[in-house]
Order: structure tokens, then sequence, then C-alpha cells
């Protein structure tokens, strides 16, 4: 849902901090003839860390602009299991304790998986093969082929062996809070990082203007 709050950029405004950037907070609506209006809001939690680094920043506004597409309407049912794991993953940001694409990977595949998205990394496509050496994930078409498939397609692997590890691990995990827990090499990163970038455009099916600010910030 969209709202305008008015006055809010005032400093003396009581919306004023409740209506901050990146600020998780409780919002009382009366609905006008075409939007919303916020009547009063409650501040329930303040993210400080995330605009600590202007990294932190562009990567919270490029999870807040998936959370806006990937988001159901109200029609459409109940969004708690985004709202938390963008929570969790604007808490993190804070924390700095993972590396920024980690946050940037974990969050990418759980909020598709969550939208219903899930491409089958059970085994390779052509021949079974469920692990050894590199594989490749079809963006588009959510299918994996392990290097010898690929090849016979003509297509690159893009995934090594760390990476399609952590990318189930990002996919079948059940419960959240363990899902950011792996271990990844910089170099298997590097695949996982690149390969669920690609298959977050494929299924938006259009770029994302803070994806194009983030990558100007990320090394
Ligand atoms: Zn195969």
């Amino acid at each position: 849902i969209s709202a305008s709050a008015r006055g809010s950029l005032r400093m003396k405004s009581p919306l004023f901090s409740a209506t901050g950037l990146f600020c998780y907070s409780e919002f009382s609506l009366s609905s006008g003839r075409s939007h919303f209006f916020v009547d009063a809001a409650q501040i329930k939690k303040v993210f400080h860390g995330v605009s600590a680094t202007v990294e932190g920043m562009a990567l919270a506004s490029y999870m807040a602009e998936i959370a806006m597409e990937l988001s159901p309407t109200p029609a459409e049912g109940e969004a708690d299991a985004q709202l938390r794991l963008l929570l969790n993953c604007l808490y993190l940001i804070g924390e700095r304790r993972y590396p920024w694409r980690q946050l940037k990977a974990v969050y990418e595949l759980r909020a598709l998986s969550k939208a219903g998205y899930m491409p089958d990394l059970r085994m390779c496509a052509g021949c079974g093969k469920y692990e050894g050496g590199e594989f490749y994930l079809d963006a588009v078409g959510g299918l994996l082929l392990c290097a010898d498939c690929a090849e016979r397609q003509r297509h690159i692997p893009n995934l090594d062996a760390g990476a399609l590890y952590a990318m189930r691990h990002i996919f079948w995990t059940v419960e959240d809070k363990k899902v950011f827990g792996f271990k990844i090499s910089p170099e298997s990163l590097k695949d996982l990082s690149r390969v669920s970038e690609q298959y977050t455009l494929a299924n938006l099916e259009h770029g994302l203007k803070t994806l194009d600010f983030l990558k100007t910030v990320l090394e």
C-alpha cells in the first residue's frame, strides 16, 4: 500500500521520525478519493546500521524495491513472510556480519521463492547428475545442467560446486533463521551473486533502478 504522509518532512511533524527511510512503523491510514493518507504512525524499529554505509543504503534500497515488486497486494493475501525476510535483512545489513553480495543473493532468492519462483535444482535436467564439477543454471527456464550436458547445448557453466551448494541451501532451507549461515569462498560467491541476480531479473522481467546504483557501489 502506498500512502502519503502530509507534512512528514518537517522536523516538528509528529510523523517525522516514524516515516523515515528504513523505519519499521505501524501506521493508521485513512483513504482519500484516490489514495491513502497516514494519520498517525508509531515506530517499531529503526535500522540505524543501514545508513552507516553507502553500500548498506544501496543494498537496502534494492531489497525494498524487490519487496514492492513481489509482495502480494492486500487482495492476494498476507505479506508476513516477505516482511519478515526484509526486516531480517535490514537488521543484518546493519550488523555487517556477512559480505554484501551474500546478503544480496540470500534476499533475492528467498524473496523469489516466497513469491512462488523456484528453479529445479534437484539434478541435471539432462542426465540426472546431482553434484560434481561445475553446473549451468538456465536463469530463464529455471533448469540445471551439468557441465557435459551444458556443453552439448552450447552453454557455459555458471555455478561452481560451492555456488550450487549455497543456492540449494538458500532455496531448500525451511527456517529463515538458518538460511544466512553458510560459508562460501569469494570465487563461489561471485558465481552465486551473478546467477542469482540473473535469475531475479529474468523473473521480474525488467530492470530495477536501485540495482543500477547498487552496482556502482559494490566492488
Ligand atoms: Zn548432465
